[in-house]
């Protein structure tokens, strides 16, 4: 891979690390101390994100979709959006650490409203942080705060889920018919090969197939089948809901 294509991938990282090169040539100890900033992020989330990822894995070995679906999905209603304000206020971590556990959450089918209230929860209003406000603004103050926020916060939900349906959202794995599509990422080498043969539930981003979320009821299964037979290395997993890989 030529040094070309590795910036082109990781387009980010070659910005952070030329913003970096011009602070440290410019303003030496502005990058000091901005290297000791990152540095103690990054062993914050090295210490963090193991075992959210641990968590992720458990809730998704656990908790069975069904009660996803019918606590936090479609149909949940108000009560789903109250638990999502519960479980998110509950929460311990920095915010970063919500993402796996909210992205599980969609695919296990949360609806887009519940995920918004989760992570905003969980940024603003978490338990720990309001016995803090209280103790050194006063209860009035965190009190009328909390009301404010979480009315902003139901609306914020709402307005999301017009603008975002969970069809724009790129997703690895999805359930199709009574079937479930996993792509391991780690093998794929984006040859297309899959979004070529099937459009309607495969998309290419950054030279890696994702499946596209929902909205693809009607494909048949022998043909999803194949592009998990045609995938050069493997990489598409074919399982029965629930189940072994088909
Ligand atoms: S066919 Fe396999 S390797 Fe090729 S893009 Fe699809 S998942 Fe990746």
């Amino acid at each position: 891979m030529t040094i070309t294509k590795v910036l082109k991938k990781n387009k980010l990282m070659a910005l952070v690390a030329l913003i970096y090169v011009s602070i440290f040539i410019f303003m030496p100890d502005k990058a000091m101390e901005a290297m000791g900033n990152s540095v103690y992020y990054l062993v914050e989330m090295v210490q963090v994100l193991p075992i959210i990822f641990l968590l992720t894995v458990v809730i998704e070995a656990l908790v069975p979709k069904e009660m996803i679906t019918k606590r936090l999905g479609a149909k949940s209603g108000f009560l789903g959006n109250i638990l999502s304000l519960i479980l998110g206020s509950i929460s311990a971590g920095p915010i970063y650490a919500a993402f796996p556990i909210s992205k599980m959450l969609l695919t296990k089918g949360a609806r887009v409203s519940n995920v918004v209230i989760i992570l905003s929860s969980w940024a603003v209003i978490k338990l720990p942080m309001l016995a803090n406000e209280a103790k050194f603004l006063g209860v009035s103050f965190m009190g009328v705060r909390w009301v404010l926020t979480v009315i902003a916060i139901l609306i914020m939900a709402w307005i999301t889920e017009k603008l975002v349906s969970k069809k724009d959202m790129l997703i690895t794995s999805t359930e199709v018919t009574d079937k479930q599509i996993v792509i391991n990422h780690d093998y794929c080498i984006g040859c297309g090969i899959c979004a070529k043969m099937l459009p309607e539930v495969y998309e290419m981003t950054d030279q890696k197939a994702y499946v596209k979320a929902g909205g693809f009821k009607s494909v048949d299964d022998a043909m999803i089948q194949k592009t998990a037979e045609k995938c050069p290395v493997n990489a598409i997993n074919v399982k029965k809901k629930g189940g072994a890989v088909a």
